[in-house]
């Protein structure tokens, strides 16, 4: 009795159990009418039947090369199951043959291949070839649809639409429509990360405000995805350039807030801060040595928890929560603007923003006459290599100079058009609030204590022999220095205009 052994290959995606199922049925006819015995089974899981470097194959060719002289044939569903490549697929055939002596059966199609036999060989060459090209043409038309729908005509083109849109319409007419509630998440995520809100606190407050993604990397992929920004990106096809395109779709983000995030995202990420409302100048005050000071409770006698500040590479600071709260709270009442100052404040801002707004009347109308030059430029490289009077190469970085170029203006001139009256109206509102900083202090959350003592000391808050010190400070607030340090809560050094920044010294 004649010995096989068979090889089953799920196929494509989603239709891997009919297809096994048919695989196995066949088989157990063919074995049955041939009347051979079948030894073993290889199971190949794999997803494409391009190459022959999948695990289960390289097993499959293991057990030939030992059981050869005990197997006479090894039994496929068909010939393309083996391989995608129709050279690859006859050599192996041929080798099998040669060198061990099995023959490649394909149940389905019910062919003996025989290697001596020409037109046998023939066949199974020109069915693989067949199978090749039908592969090839549906990658090329797939490809060329995505490269025609996205480069071309800006249309989104994926399953399911990014967080922040839905999809409105059906196939061609499909596209994306801005889901407001949902966008409005999306803009608290790029302008949390700008405001050096740690990632894992974004989520949190994006979960809480309704947002469904899930996923380690849920924010992140928000947060890169030139969905947002009305772009789309394009994979080079044949001889058509890849990269960003405008999309037809609404944008949510303006185009300076993607790149900006985009180039913070480059960036290596900081040392992780755990927000803690206890101790929120964790991370963010420093030791003398230069370090930031971590935070910690410890229990006291009483059972109740007392915070620390500490230094963690040394024994230099080691300061009770509440005193250091206490004290800054003192330096905070003495940061306090005067009436008269906040009156200041507001007729300065009012004037500066006219002017502010002057000049970007003049500045949009000289970017969007270099958008227009640009635009003159890209067409008549476009004409140019149509006339074949330049190569692809040139054309190709002509042309992503150009689009990049256009990219830019168009986000400078959405910038600049920004209404800059909404902006002083709100901060009209609530100017007054700076007549008491200690007020505005205590009423904010841990993210924005943070954001404000990172700005007002410009990151250089110290911490030294039981007071805060700080190199920087904005002007603004430093009108009672004298007194800050009188009272013991702040001394306030100016740093000489030139010299850098130096640390207080190491001990
Ligand atoms: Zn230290």
């Amino acid at each position: 009795m004649k010995r096989a052994i068979r090889y089953l290959r799920f196929s494509q995606l989603g239709q891997s159990n009919g297809s096994i199922e048919r695989q196995e049925l066949y088989t157990d006819q063919w074995i049955k009418f041939n009347d051979v015995e079948l030894v073993d089974t290889f199971i190949d899981r794999g997803k494409s039947a391009r190459t022959f470097d999948r695990p289960d194959f390289i097993k499959l060719q293991e057990f030939i090369a030992h059981h050869y002289k005990s197997v006479d044939y090894l039994l496929v569903d068909q010939l393309d199951r083996f391989s995608r490549d129709a050279g690859e697929a006859m050599s192996m055939v041929k080798k099998l043959q040669k060198k061990y002596s099995i023959q490649v059966v394909s149940v389905t199609e019910g062919i003996t291949f025989d290697y001596e036999t020409p037109g046998s060989f023939f066949r199974a060459g020109l069915q693989l070839l067949l199978a090749e090209e039908d592969n090839i043409n549906r990658s090329i038309k797939v490809k060329g649809g995505i490269y025609t729908a996205k480069a071309k005509e800006g249309r989104f083109v994926f399953k399911n639409p990014p967080f922040g849109y839905k999809k409105e319409g059906e196939r061609k007419e499909r596209q994306l429509v801005v889901n407001e509630p949902e966008a409005k998440i999306v803009k608290f995520i790029f302008d949390a990360y700008l405001r050096d809100v740690p990632l894992y606190k974004i989520k949190e407050k994006a979960y809480e405000l309704g947002f469904d993604r899930k996923g380690n990397m849920a924010i992140e992929r928000v947060l890169s995805n030139p969905v947002h920004a009305g772009l789309l990106y394009v994979e080079a096809y044949k001889e058509y350039p890849g990269g960003f395109f405008p999309a037809i779709h609404e944008p949510i983000i303006d185009m300076t807030t993607w790149q900006m995030v985009q180039s913070k995202m480059k960036k290596p990420e900081k040392i992780r801060t755990v927000l803690d409302d206890e101790i929120p100048l964790r991370g963010i005050l420093k030791c003398h040595c230069g370090n930031p000071l971590s935070g910690a409770p410890s229990r006291g006698k009483s059972g109740k928890y007392f915070y620390y500040y500490k230094c963690r590479f040394s024994k230099h600071n080691n300061i009770s929560a509440i005193k250091a709260h206490d004290q800054f709270m003192g330096a905070c009442e003495l940061m306090s603007l005067t009436e008269s100052k906040v009156k200041e404040i507001r007729n300065g801002c009012k004037s500066a923003i006219q002017i502010e707004m002057e000049g970007n009347k003049k500045k949009i109308k000289e970017k969007s006459q270099q958008l227009e030059d640009v635009h003159e430029k890209l067409f008549s490289v476009e004409e140019k290599w149509i006339k074949n009077e330049i190569n692809r190469d040139t054309y190709d970085r002509w042309y992503s100079t150009y689009n990049h170029n256009i990219i830019n203006l168009k986000g400078a001139i959405e910038r600049l058009s920004k209404d800059q009256g909404k902006a002083f109206d709100i901060l009209n509102k609530h100017l007054n609030l700076l007549t008491d900083i200690r007020y505005v202090y205590t009423q904010a959350d841990t993210v924005h204590k943070r954001e404000f003592i990172s700005m007002v000391f410009d990151n250089n808050l110290y911490y030294q022999d039981g007071i805060y010190r700080t190199p920087t400070m904005m002007d603004m607030f430093s009108h009672n220095s004298l007194l800050m340090k009188e009272k013991g809560c702040l001394i306030y050094e100016k740093k000489r205009d030139n010299l850098a920044i130096i640390p207080p010294s190491r001990e």
